[in-house]
């Protein structure tokens, strides 16, 4: 999609802020643990190359959810380890290969699978899922794993890693992370061999529970700034947000009393009112249950009246604004904030989807 320049919507990134969250994550960390900085789906919406670019001399490397997007960061001069977390298909394993990015085993019949076709896989490297409780991808048997293990060997493929993944880290009630993170232990203990790298904590394990940390991390939501738990757990230190949103009025009239506003007709002016139109809609993110929703003009808190459209919102405002005038969708605006989980609270989603919806129309830009 051709992002748009000619109109004055605009996402802001805050580089600083990434590398300083970063920091601070990787300060609580045992000593000699990796950092896998999470920048699939486009960094959360946050821009992937620009996020790695940014983060290459403070993260041992990238995970990703395919390999289109590792492919995009090699293309883009990123020389850092990369992982592909989700399940690559047997065809562009070559690909994976010759750009030298690493890939998941999600199962032994995967792995058979990729062998019988005959190409040559050696020097590939692989870290093995396991699943642990997840039930999404991953092996569950032991034995299993270990002649995955052996065949990999058999191959020249290397044996790059371990790894599971847990369901409930943004939970205060830790039983089902323990149960998850004892059997994850029963089968490292099994292993015919041990793998280069070991690691299971998403962002939410790594704050609230250290037990679950070994040889490396994969961080996605809070290097972004946001809390993986959304309201549930306090941080124990404060992370910043990286994304602000913005758009200006491009246009702003009076109302009288009665007239009616957007599809559907579905809101009434109570009295001679000033309506801003602000370019930007569901077809960037800004879906359509944000009616009713406040964003920021001149430190003030103005509602989206009307339906939200493809392209246009409305905005009912105190007082006749000129056409220019600054909106804070998401970030600060005088002495107000709006902040990514305003969002997901009003749509009642999680923090990561509101990010990861806002559409690449939308520029971004970074300082
Ligand atoms: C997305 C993802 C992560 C990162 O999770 P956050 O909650 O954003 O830190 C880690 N591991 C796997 C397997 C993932 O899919």
């Amino acid at each position: 999609m051709i992002s748009s320049k000619h109109r004055p919507t605009m996402i802001q990134i805050d580089l600083e802020a990434i590398r300083n969250n970063v920091r601070q994550l990787a300060a609580q960390l045992p000593e000699k643990t990796k950092v896998w900085a999470v920048v699939k789906a486009n960094a959360y919406g946050h821009g992937a190359v620009a996020v790695a670019k940014s983060l290459v001399d403070h993260v041992y490397g990238f995970c990703l959810s395919n390999l289109d997007e590792a492919i995009e960061l090699r293309q883009a001069g990123i020389e850092a380890q990369l992982l592909v977390l989700g399940v690559v298909p047997l065809e562009a394993l070559d690909l994976a290969r010759r750009f030298k990015i690493q890939v998941t085993v999600g199962s032994l019949d995967w792995l058979s699978q990729a062998v019988s076709l005959g190409k040559d896989l050696s020097g590939l490297a692989l870290h093995v899922k396991v699943d642990t409780g997840m039930g999404r991808i991953g092996f569950r048997q032991l034995n299993e794993i270990n002649q995955a293990i052996a065949l990999m060997q058999d191959q020249g493929m290397i044996f790059e890693g371990v790894f599971t993944h847990f369901a409930t880290a943004d939970e205060a009630d830790g039983s089902y992370v323990e149960q998850q993170l004892t059997r994850f232990q029963e089968l490292l203990n099994g292993l015919i061999e041990q793998p280069k790298m070991v690691h299971a904590s998403n962002s939410a394990a790594t704050i609230w529970h250290k037990e679950t940390i070994f040889s490396a991390v994969r961080l996605g939501d809070a290097i972004y700034g946001l809390n993986p738990s959304g309201r549930n757990l306090e941080m124990p230190y404060q992370l910043c947000q990286a994304l602000s949103l913005t758009s200006e009025l491009v246009h702003v009239k009076q109302l009288a009393a009665g007239c009616s506003v957007g599809y559907g007709a579905t809101y009434q002016a109570a009295a001679d009112e000033w309506i801003g139109t602000i370019p930007i809609g569901y077809a960037d993110g800004l879906t359509r249950d944000m009616q009713g929703f406040s964003v920021l003009v001149d430190g003030q808190r103005c509602e989206v009246v009307g339906r939200v459209s493809m392209d246009q919102v409305t905005l009912r405002l105190p007082q006749p604004y000129p056409l220019g005038t600054k909106v804070t969708l998401i970030g600060q605006n005088q002495d107000e904030v709006i902040s990514v989980q305003d969002w997901a609270d009003y749509r009642k989603t999680i923090n990561y989807e509101v990010v990861c919806l806002l559409s690449d129309r939308i520029p971004r830009s970074y300082d």
